[in-house]
């Protein structure tokens, strides 16, 4: 049984839907993370799920009972967001005891499960300081195990690492997966950063506008995304119109774009004549042979690869190639096989 069930959820702040109808389930154990562009909705979601908002409309099951009316505090939840929100005249030791000092945890358990967390954490040496002595990555921490603490059923982050500066956001990264692995917790986690969706999730939720977009795993979303919005989204895939001409020999379509003609061996029908295509820059095969080709516009060398952006009559896309020895102004000649020209439905 799911340990999360979002049912028809909506939240309207006057005449503005901020999320309308949207449904989903998260398992016991699961990472889902909620991904979407600013305003888009994320953060009224965790709102609705920690009950810090009551829905306009829907029902929210947390273990099995219904809890859309509950508030936070017996909900079985614990939040842990960007301002890290520590209480500055306490230690470290101090913020991690606090909401088992609200249970009425034994002083004994206490020490226990504060120790526990402080190694699991990396926090030993910082238990006695105050949280201002700390860095941003400890702070991070000192949130993330106050959370833990309480052993709660689910754990909610509202876009945790947004305050560290990049390489630390990494690290933390990997520590709050490893953490959540370890101790098997079900995690819903909302971040506008795609490649941290994507390294985090078991399954990510993409929001536009107040909706579900798409849900699938990480590989799923890159590899198929079901919307224009969506490859683009995740990972910059070229997305540009195309026109369906007609069946290709051996499968797939052939399709007519200002870069040329192509075809798709895209498993889904396409959904009309005029449609998108969207293909990943990586995957193009820079060859003499061509078929496609377009003058590179301004090329910037990344260390592994190098990013072209690439323009053929009027379109602009992108290209990453493995090797830098292309200049502005080149004309350069590349294909794409037809199993990664992805048929998705035309821009709304
Ligand atoms: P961000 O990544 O910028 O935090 P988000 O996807 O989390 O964005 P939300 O904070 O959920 O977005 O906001 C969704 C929309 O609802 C926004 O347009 C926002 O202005 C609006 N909104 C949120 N809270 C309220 C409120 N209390 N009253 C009115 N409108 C609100």
């Amino acid at each position: 049984m799911s340990k999360i069930i979002v049912q028809d959820l909506t939240m309207q702040f006057d005449q503005f839907v901020a999320v309308n109808k949207v449904s989903f389930e998260v398992q016991q154990g699961e990472f889902v993370t909620l991904l979407g562009p600013s305003g888009c909705g994320k953060t009224t979601l965790l709102k609705m799920i920690s009950g810090f908002l009551t829905p306009t409309q829907g029902r929210i099951h947390i273990g099995g009972k219904d809890v859309t009316r509950t508030p936070p505090e017996d909900r079985d939840t614990a939040l842990c967001f960007q301002s890290y929100a520590l209480f500055p005249h306490m230690t470290v030791r101090g913020n991690l005891e606090f909401g088992l000092r609200q249970q009425r945890t034994p002083a004994g358990d206490r020490k226990a499960r504060v120790s526990q967390i402080a190694v699991q954490l990396s926090l030993e040496q910082q238990l006695g300081k105050l949280p201002n002595a700390l860095s941003g990555g400890q702070q991070q921490r000192v949130a993330l195990g106050r959370a833990l603490s309480m052993q709660p059923g689910v754990i909610l982050f509202d876009e945790p690492l947004s305050n560290l500066d990049a390489k630390l956001r990494d690290q933390v990264r990997f520590e709050i997966k490893r953490i959540q692995h370890e101790n098997a917790l079900t995690a819903v986690y909302v971040t506008h950063d795609q490649s941290e969706a994507l390294a985090l999730s078991d399954r990510v939720i993409v929001m536009r506008d107040g909706q579900i977009e798409q849900i699938a795993t990480p590989e799923d979303l890159y590899h198929t995304p079901a919307t224009s919005f969506v490859a683009d989204f995740i990972g910059n895939a070229n997305v540009m119109p195309a026109e369906v001409i007609g069946e290709a020999d051996g499968g797939g379509w052939i399709l007519d774009s200002k870069i040329g003609q192509l075809i798709s061996r895209d498993p889904r029908d396409p959904q009309a004549k005029k449609i998108n295509i969207a293909w990943r820059p990586e995957l193009a095969h820079v060859t003499p042979e061509g078929p496609l080709s377009g003058t590179v516009v301004s090329r910037a060398f990344q260390g592994n690869f190098t990013d072209l952006h690439v323009v053929t009559q009027g379109q602009s896309y992108r290209l990453q190639v493995p090797h830098s020895d292309v200049s502005v102004g080149d004309e350069v000649a590349f294909g794409l096989d037809a199993k990664d020209v992805l048929m998705l439905e035309p821009s709304r």
